[in-house]
């Protein structure tokens, strides 16, 4: 059989053995309601309590500043809502014109609802500087929301600056970290956010489930109403086994982290050098920081949908943008918000890579590239 080459891994990533292996009994046997009194409920309890003690270690937070959630839009709609409508006086909501569409599609819901929005413009290498946040904010602004890391172009944004522009004007600070966490050293304090997103597919976890960092003391309505779970701010039956596996993924990326880096880096070191001496001419989005194994690519005059669909011929899957666009084939939002001409966007693709990618494969996907491209 063909050997498949999977590189979208900023879309999903394969599940960790490990992070399976421990989903296993909280599905056959301790699959107890761990909200229940009994002492079938026991064991499930405590495994919830050892992952939310395990999570909060990997980002530097407290166990009960981790709520879990059903994911990375779960989380940011959460965090964008349940700040707007705890603090229902109009004050505004401001976030950047590049967010995942559960942050942007979020926003214009509660800006239906009479709350204001302001959208800011990242800088044509996908960042959102300190400066173009003092030019939005304002007093009256309550919440900042800006995502670490860019799912298309892999932009990484200096959330500790903006943090702290936000917090002099007395505004929370929020950001969808769903991209960075498990990929790169994060610690809430160090960077002084209020609020941050994650969901466990994005690090070799299962689907449907991540948390929502809240810190200590921040004002955030309930999400769910219902039972009292989640100190009665996010009611639902524990998803135990995908709790526990997000725990298991996250502290192996975190342990074996300067190693995924350094691996991820040579990987594209390698693409680079392969695109390079095959003479294809390219322009890589994102700006200079990154985040490692993501990689857009625009080809001047060539169309990124046919790049896609020749590369699936070929047994290789790349992404044009977001996993969430692949049935648009209008530009993506973010390559609108950074200004690419649009030769270069209609040419674009995303690669990326994860941990379990070989050398051997990135030189594949290279000569793919140059029997499409030339
Ligand atoms: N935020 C970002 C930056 C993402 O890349 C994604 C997924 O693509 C999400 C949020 C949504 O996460 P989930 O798939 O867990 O709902």
């Amino acid at each position: 059989m063909k050997h498949l080459i999977y590189a979208d891994n900023a879309a999903t990533t394969q599940m960790d053995v490990d992070a399976f292996e421990a989903m296993k009994p909280y599905l056959l046997q301790e699959y107890g309601n761990a909200s229940q009194p009994y002492s079938f409920a026991r064991q499930p309890k405590k495994a919830i309590q050892e992952a939310r003690e395990i999570i909060a270690s990997c980002i530097g937070a407290l166990p009960e500043e981790i709520y879990f959630t059903s994911g990375g839009t779960e989380s940011d709609n959460w965090a964008i809502k349940g700040t707007a409508f705890r603090n229902y006086d109009h004050r505004a909501t401001i976030t950047s014109a590049f967010e995942h569409h559960a942050v942007l599609h979020a926003c214009e819901s509660i800006e239906r609802l009479g709350c204001p929005v302001a959208y800011m413009w990242p800088d044509s290498t996908g960042l959102v500087s300190p400066e173009i946040l003092a030019r939005y904010i304002t007093d009256e602004t309550m919440l900042v929301s800006v995502m670490y890391a860019n799912n298309e172009i892999g932009s990484i944004q200096p959330i500790k600056d903006l943090c702290e522009v936000a917090h002099a004007h007395g505004a929370l600070f929020h950001t969808d970290a769903v991209q960075a966490v498990g990929h790169v050293a994060i610690d809430v304090n160090d960077l002084g956010v209020d609020m941050l997103s994650a969901s466990a597919h994005k690090f070799n976890g299962a689907k449907g489930v991540g948390f929502l960092y809240v810190r200590k003391g921040t004002k955030l309505l309930p999400f769910t109403d219902g039972g009292a779970q989640e100190h009665g701010l996010r009611a639902g039956t524990e998803n135990v086994a995908g709790i526990v596996s997000m725990a298991v993924a996250l502290k192996k990326n975190i342990d074996d982290l300067e190693n995924n880096q350094r691996h991820l880096f040579e990987l594209e070191t390698m693409l680079f050098q392969a695109l390079n001496e095959s003479g294809i001419s390219y322009v890589r989005n994102g700006g200079d920081y990154t985040l490692p194994g993501v990689i857009s690519l625009s080809f001047d005059g060539k169309d990124g949908e046919a790049i896609l669909h020749r590369m699936d011929l070929m047994g290789i899957s790349i992404s044009t943008g977001s996993a969430c666009d692949s049935k648009n084939t209008e530009i993506s939002h973010v390559l609108k918000a950074i200004r690419i001409p649009e030769n270069l966007a209609k040419g674009t693709i995303r690669i990326s890579l994860g941990k379990y990618n070989s050398f051997e494969e990135v030189i594949e996907i290279a000569s793919a590239l140059k029997r499409i491209l030339l």
